[in-house]
């Protein structure tokens, strides 16, 4: 059980003396009745009201974003926080991204509040399949893409795992990137140890999980935990 002010404050993405104010004018209503305490215990079952909307009380959340570039996974404040582009009724101060995408990357980045599923995710230990598109500055020679795949080490001594690369394009420039760990700026290391620079990355699938192709730049939508748990699918 939790206190109902922070209750709200959390899933609202209210300061807590906003939520008390709504409390204190009479908005608040807990399985009907109206809230007069700021400590009334609350918790899954209870049914929540404000200003006659019932509030999500759903316990964890999972949400796929479509980053645009320009957006980053830290809330640092420099730049535009992932969490806080989101639209205000996907809103909630629990929220924070299951590992990076760097600012000019875009594609698939998942949003929750639940540590054990973004630890699965991101734990090294499961070699967890990321697929990126990458746009790259010169074509991809023969031998780089023989690099890739039987595991090469970057300029500062790191070793890689055996990757998969696939050539999309006629020129060669275009081309897919599948790696099973993620190292800080892997893929653009990668390209730099073979004199090649990436011009533009996508991430298109974790695990099992595919970029939802109807998500334009930048737009994020709910999804069950279902579907966010084929992210686990290697
Ligand atoms: N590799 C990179 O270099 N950047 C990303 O954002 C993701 C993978």
């Amino acid at each position: 059980m939790e206190r109902l002010d922070k209750t709200i404050s959390t899933l609202m993405n209210l300061t807590r003396s906003e939520a008390r104010r709504l409390i204190k004018i009479g908005k608040v209503f807990v399985n009907g009745e109206k809230a007069k305490a700021f400590d009334t215990k609350v918790d899954e079952q209870s049914d929540i009201t404000v200003n006659g909307e019932k509030i999500d009380f759903e316990k964890n959340v999972y949400i796929m974003m479509n980053k645009a570039k320009g957006v980053v996974c830290d809330d640092k404040g420099k730049f535009p926080y992932a969490v806080d582009v989101l639209p205000e009724n996907m809103k909630r101060k629990d929220l924070f991204c299951v590992g990076r995408l760097d600012k000019d990357t875009t594609g698939l980045l998942l949003i929750t509040n639940d540590g054990d599923f973004a630890h699965k995710v991101i734990s090294p230990k499961n070699h967890i399949e990321k697929c990126y598109r990458a746009t790259l500055a010169e074509p991809i020679k023969e031998d780089d893409i023989e690099k890739v795949k039987s595991g090469m080490t970057l300029s500062d001594g790191t070793v890689l795992m055996s990757a998969d690369i696939k050539v999309l394009s006629d020129d060669r420039k275009i081309v897919k990137f599948i790696i099973k760990e993620g190292k800080y700026h892997q893929i653009k290391r990668m390209a730099g140890a073979f004199d090649n620079k990436i011009e533009d990355l996508h991430r298109e699938r974790i695990g099992g999980l595919t970029l939802d192709k109807s998500l334009e730049n930048g737009q994020a939508k709910r999804i069950l935990i279902k579907e966010a748990e084929k992210a686990f699918d290697i």
